[in-house]
């Protein structure tokens, strides 16, 4: 029965995907400029003009306005179908690896969350105490249910593993370079998403996170895009290697990357 429904479930994940996408465009713009995220109307940054309904359908407007206001031809920005784009494939990914139940309901909500996060680090180098207190409120109620597939205590060792090793990280950075290296926020957000991962995932994350800000870093310096005593926001590394470690979970439980590192890392081949 539930076989058979599910193709209709995954286009409704899909379509909830891209509708979510589009609000988290909302949110990013609104959110750091302390506006309302639910009124008035989206309005065209151009020409002032609100923009009608037909014309805010998630990724098909852009395309069939061919990316310009319909009323003043000014651009839209193509972050907003991506950023829709992103949640919707990303919707249908979660569904594939956790199936309908509460868990993929939960790490759907952690995922926007680290969607928006990203996005508004990027423009303006803050994580926003909304989204901790969101992130600390799905923690607690899906620990308190049980909806997770990680207990407590391993809830608490992620915490201390992730939010921890920021922490400590942040701590020597500013001492050794006389300035804040690591903001208080990503450590806040290293608390709340470990609380999600456990110890082993907190880790890949962590890892993760850090190639990802020496990628960002290099890419950003090679293209002159910042002095080197300008900072570099490292709240998006945090959400690309903790979305990478979730998408590459198993349906088993484990994860396909630290599957690889054990199976490749450390057999007889690489050792002789
Ligand atoms: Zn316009």
């Amino acid at each position: 029965m539930i076989k058979d429904l599910y193709p209709f479930i995954q286009a409704y994940s899909l379509i909830i995907g891209l509708a979510v996408g589009s609000f988290l465009n909302v949110i990013i713009y609104r959110l750091p400029n302390n506006k309302s995220i639910v009124k008035p109307r989206s309005k065209c940054t151009g020409c002032d003009s609100q923009i009608a309904w037909f014309d805010n359908i998630p990724v098909l407007s852009y395309i069939i306005l061919l990316g310009k206001c319909r009323n003043c031809k000014a651009p839209i920005s193509i972050r907003y179908p991506l950023i829709e784009l992103i949640c919707g494939l990303m919707t249908l990914m979660l569904l594939s690896i956790y199936g309908l139940s509460f868990e993929f309901i939960v790490i759907v909500l952690l995922c926007y969350m680290l969607i928006a996060i990203t996005f508004i680090d990027i423009d303006y180098f803050i994580i926003p105490n909304g989204f901790i207190i969101f992130g600390l409120a799905i923690s607690i109620i899906s620990h308190f249910f049980g909806l997770l597939s990680i207990s407590i205590s391993q809830g608490i060792y992620g915490i201390l593993a992730f939010g921890g090793t920021l922490f400590i990280m942040g701590a020597i950075g500013s001492w050794a370079f006389k300035k804040e290296a690591l903001g208080f926020g990503d450590v806040k957000l290293g608390l709340v998403l470990g609380s999600f991962l456990g110890t082993e995932l907190s880790l890949l994350a962590l890892f993760l996170s850090f190639i990802f800000a020496a990628m960002m870093s290099i890419i950003l310096l090679l293209a002159k895009e910042v002095g080197e005593d300008h900072m570099i926001p490292f709240g998006p590394s945090i959400a690309a290697g903790t979305l990478l470690t979730i998408l590459t979970k198993t349906v088993g439980g484990g994860n396909h990357i630290i599957n690889w590192y054990f199976t490749n890392m450390w057999t007889v081949e690489y050792l002789f």
